[in-house]
């Protein structure tokens, strides 16, 4: 048996463990090693500092503490098994009975009968007065030598049989560090960070640190070794991204776009038909910048809808065409990537440049010119979907790729990018999904960001306002007012991905009711539905598009992809069962014209908390940024990014949100360090190296990220 112990010694050699403590520790909550365990830390504190009276106790979920002691224990013969029972007396003399249904010989044989004792429960309303349920009990001495904010820490059922609640988790945690400190002194575990980096913000050793989160003796202890843990969880993870990021655009060869040439001047002069944004000029000189030296570019461009991104992303294979390179847009869907055919078309007119559509339902026939002046270099830009891919697609020289609205674009489908030329093409992923800064640093921290904050100018900010069902005639009135007055309406159903049939008869019960209010011999009216076939949404949507209908009733199937300047209201029913994402890529579909446009978020007069705080949100604010931050908020980043990318995300101690102050201060001290000691080799730097080194272990396809 390996003795002393050390944070790498498995767990089942922790006396009080053995193997199939051990197994289950490792099965339900990770914990392998003694180190795995002191990283376990409470989720949260009771406070234990006062003591209730039995007489003033309510009954409830509060756990409640008492002092005093306990009498007459009996053991009662039930139907099914046994029950103990006994009486307990408060300083004051009054009594509160007890009971237990588990365990009840180990605790009849183990409660500290006649003893000043402590007890903690919950009180419940028991046979007209009250009783408590499995306290937990504590002699005096055990509660002296316990902290007044007593640690809870998450367990499983399982791990409960085998003795390892919270409590249980408690006790080994303290056996672990006693053992430690008895072996090896105060220092007990291994200091993890440099006394430079401890000082530079006052944080406490780490041995310190655990003992204050395991065993806080206040408030104030608690914080500062969570902050020093946390802090550090940060920078190991910073120091990491940020030195993968160096390495990478370090090593890689990027073509180097030395010139700016006829195509991208003349464009610029005598083809675009108005000024460009600030945010678009500066995002055009980021890339410009990184990729006029020969180094690698893979930049990743946010923009909120209607920000302009296409035009970057023109612009930018224009410079790719004047250094004699191909460039390559790949679009999610078939139709996106035959509107940005056309409207490159129209936006270059005469100017000699060659663009061509590649997607899966161009034409045999069709494609071998295609694919000819691909491999000869004579198409300069090609637009199309994931048929780009297929490696009978060869060109001639690709120097950059734009992937529109796909930030997942996976590793292999860049693999395969890759391999269509010589040096890898520069690639600019383009997503007007907006990714808040705080993830974007941890999650796409070897990717440069680019970001465009600002609309073309003169787009007015759409009117948003919340209405409840008692107010539905107002807003009927308001549609006929605008419908009146030319414009157009959508009023959008939530879509329940269970339940399509009671979606069906939302939407159905809501047409209906608008039929009597918009009579047909009046008003027009599409319906758009998830269950319609392709042809006829077509066919509807083609109808509200041309002006034939003036109300278009949906479920979210508009969601993407529909242009129509002339609608100017969008109102959304039940508005409360929409993410703060969706309405607002809802909202998005009006304010593309001339008109001031409205959204009416549409749901009961109750509302929950959160529901609330979304409609708030959604009624105050139209900058996508901030709306992803309250969503990120609201639900946490793994919903945000989806599963693949939520185990980078798996962080033990600090909470992306909560500590993104702390976050961006790692990040910058992180930034710092290496920009002095890149490969930190420094004699200084040893603790961060190993650190890092663990880290990397420990996640070998974190990489993979973006
Ligand atoms: P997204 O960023 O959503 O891809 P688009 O590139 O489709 O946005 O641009 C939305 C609309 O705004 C297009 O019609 C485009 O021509 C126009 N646009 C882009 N940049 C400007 C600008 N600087 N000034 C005025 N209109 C612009
Ligand atoms: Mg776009």
């Amino acid at each position: 048996m390996p003795e002393p112990l050390n944070a790498s010694t498995p767990i089942e050699f922790l006396k009080g463990i053995g193997p199939k403590r051990a197994e289950a520790l490792a099965e339900d909550l990770g914990i392998r090693t003694c180190g795995d365990l002191l990283f376990h830390l409470p989720f949260r504190y009771e406070d234990r500092t006062g003591f209730h009276r039995v007489s003033q106790a309510v009954p409830g979920p509060v756990q409640l503490q008492f002092r005093g002691t306990i009498r007459n224990i009996k053991e009662v013969q039930q139907k099914r098994g046994r029950r103990l029972e006994a009486e307990f007396v408060d300083e004051h003399g009054d009594t509160l009975s007890l009971v237990w249904f588990k365990g009840v010989q180990w605790v009849a044989r183990n409660l500290p009968v006649g003893q000043p004792c402590v007890l903690w429960g919950r009180v419940s309303e028991y046979k007209g007065g009250v009783n408590m349920a499995h306290p937990e009990v504590l002699t005096m001495q055990e509660a002296r030598s316990a902290s007044a904010l007593h640690p809870v820490y998450s367990s499983t059922e399982r791990l409960g049989r085998f003795g390892l609640n919270s409590n249980g988790l408690a006790k080994a945690v303290q056996r672990l560090i006693g053992h430690l400190r008895k072996v090896h002194g105060e220092d007990w575990i291994p200091e993890t960070l440099p006394p430079g980096i401890l000082a530079m913000r006052g944080m406490p050793a780490l041995a310190v640190a655990l003992d204050h989160v395991h065993q806080p003796a206040d408030v104030q202890a608690e914080r500062l070794g969570r902050f020093r843990l946390k802090f550090e969880e940060f920078l190991f993870l910073q120091l990491l991204l940020v030195q993968h990021r160096n390495a990478q655009t370090q090593d890689l060869p990027g073509v180097a776009f030395t010139q700016v040439g006829d195509a991208f001047n003349r464009f610029y002069g005598e083809r675009i038909p108005f000024e460009l944004t600030g945010a678009q000029k500066r995002v055009i000189r980021e890339i410009r910048e990184d990729t006029r030296h020969g180094r690698h570019m893979n930049r990743l461009l946010q923009g909120d809808v209607g920000s302009g991104k296409t035009m970057v992303a023109l612009l930018t294979a224009l410079l790719a065409v004047d250094n004699g390179c191909q460039a390559c847009i790949m679009a999610p869907t078939e139709i996106l990537a035959q509107q940005h055919l056309a409207s490159f078309r129209d936006m270059l007119g005469d100017l000699p440049i060659r663009v061509e559509l590649l997607t899966g339902s161009v034409k045999t026939a069709d494609r071998k010119p295609i694919l000819e002046g691909l491999a000869d270099g004579t198409v300069h830009l090609l637009v199309g979907t994931h048929a780009v891919l297929e490696p009978k697609v060869v060109f001639h020289r690709l120097g950059l790729v734009v992937i529109d609205e796909q930030h997942r674009f996976g590793v292999a489908q860049r693999a395969r990018l890759w391999a269509k030329a010589d040096i890898p093409p520069h690639v600019l992923v383009m997503t007007a999904t907006p990714i808040p800064r705080t993830l974007s640093m941890t999650v796409y921290g070897d990717l440069d960001l680019s970001v465009i904050d600002e609309l073309p100018p003169g787009r007015k900010p759409i009117r948003t306002v919340h209405r409840t069902d008692a107010q539905r005639l107002g807003v009927f009135g308001f549609m006929r007012d605008q419908i009146a007055e030319g414009r157009q309406v959508y009023v959008v159903y939530p879509l329940i991905e269970e339940s399509a049939q009671l979606d069906h008869k939302d939407l159905m019960d809501g047409y209906e009711s608008l039929t009597r209010h918009f009579p047909p011999t009046e008003y027009r009216i599409s319906v758009v539905h998830g269950r319609m076939k392709p042809e006829d949404k077509d066919m509807e949507m083609q109808r509200f598009a041309q002006g034939v209908t003036q109300i278009m009733v949906a479920t979210t199937v508009i969601e993407v992809g529909v242009n129509v300047p002339n609608a100017s209201v969008m109102v959304i029913e039940s508005a409360t069962r929409f993410g703060l994402s969706q309405l607002h890529q809802l909202r998005g579909r009006v304010g593309r014209g001339a008109n001031q446009s409205f959204c009416i978020l549409m749901s009961d007069k109750e509302l929950g908390k959160e529901a609330r705080r979304r409609l708030e949100t959604m009624v105050r604010t139209q900058d996508g940024f901030e709306i992803a931050e309250v969503d990120l908020e609201l639900r946490g980043p793994g919903d945000l990014m989806g599963t693949q990318q939520s185990g980078v995300l798996d962080l033990k101690v600090a909470d992306l949100i909560k500590d993104r102050v702390l976050l961006e201060d790692a990040r910058d001290i992180a930034r710092r360090i290496l920009n002095e000691d890149p490969g930190l080799d420094g004699a200084g730097h040893a603790l961060l190296k190993a650190g890092v080194e663990r880290l990397r272990a420990e996640r070998p396809d974190w990489s993979r990220i973006s």
